[in-house]
């Protein structure tokens, strides 16, 4: 099997605000001066809050993300952030396609496409989030609703590495609920997402993706998620905004 170096990521959404940003970041890293090998951490502050965390943050093993971008380089485009304004300010991840954004914000897989592009192209490294609604879980479609997401978002994606791209599978029906996919449900869907990785990037480069699980994972469950043979880490809401419990999470998925 592929050896993949597990990913631990906290989306903090929008929670924190530049005290408290301080705070969380300084608590993990002292709990996080090293991570165990084969597990890489990252956090993903709102954009205020990303240059002040990167100051915290940048002595400890802890890589810095941003949970929103937009695809042009520059201009009249109100309220957003380019890619290389992430990269100036530390960041080499970036979330996109999160169910909140496709709700609340009505962005598209078209939308996920043009994004996940210009952060490759830029060098940073898009966390790809897709996955099913509690109405298209229950009609049996999941699987097929989950790959035709990534299908269309990371559609003609120029990749020549795996590590340059994350994809993050989140059933909305599992997040911020306390309703946790079983362990058996997290493989199925990542591992259908594996194989369609396959089809679209090869063989060698779908082997080293990193695909997450995201979903009410907190240290209680995430050994048994991380067992699974394709799901390499999580993508971690409400869990990654207690120091004590993001740290723990990433102990145990190195144990
Ligand atoms: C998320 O929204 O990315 C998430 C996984 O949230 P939670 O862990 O709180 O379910």
């Amino acid at each position: 099997m592929p050896n993949r170096t597990l990913l631990i990521a906290g989306n903090w959404k929008m929670n924190n605000d530049v005290a408290e940003a301080v705070k969380l970041a300084d608590e993990l890293a002292q709990a996080l001066p090293e991570v165990p090998a084969g597990v890489e951490v990252l956090v993903c502050p709102p954009t205020i809050d990303i240059t002040t965390v990167h100051d915290r943050i940048q002595a400890a093993p802890i890589a810095l993300g941003a949970q929103n971008v937009y695809w042009e380089a520059k201009g009249a485009f109100t309220g957003e952030s380019s890619c290389d304004m992430l990269k100036s300010a530390g960041c080499t991840y970036c979330i996109i396609g999160h169910s909140e954004r496709r709700d609340y914000f009505h962005e598209t897989d078209e939308d996920q496409n043009k994004k996940a592009k210009a952060l490759v192209a830029a060098g940073l490294v898009p966390v790809f989030c897709c996955g099913e609604s509690l109405e298209v879980r229950e009609a049996g479609t999941y699987v097929e609703h989950v790959v035709n997401q990534v299908k269309a978002g990371l559609a003609g994606l120029e990749i020549t590495c795996p590590k340059q791209v994350v994809v993050a599978y989140e059933p909305i029906w599992a997040i911020g609920t306390g309703k946790t996919a079983t362990a058996e449900d997290a493989q199925e869907v990542c591992g259908a997402i594996r194989e369609t990785l396959k089809e679209m990037f090869g063989e060698e480069l779908a082997d080293g993706i990193r695909v997450l699980y995201g979903g009410s994972a907190k240290p209680g469950n995430i050994a048994e998620l991380v067992a699974k043979p394709d799901v390499d880490g999580a993508l971690v809401g409400g869990a990654s905004l207690k120091a004590a419990d993001f740290a723990s999470m990433v102990v145990k998925a190195g144990e």
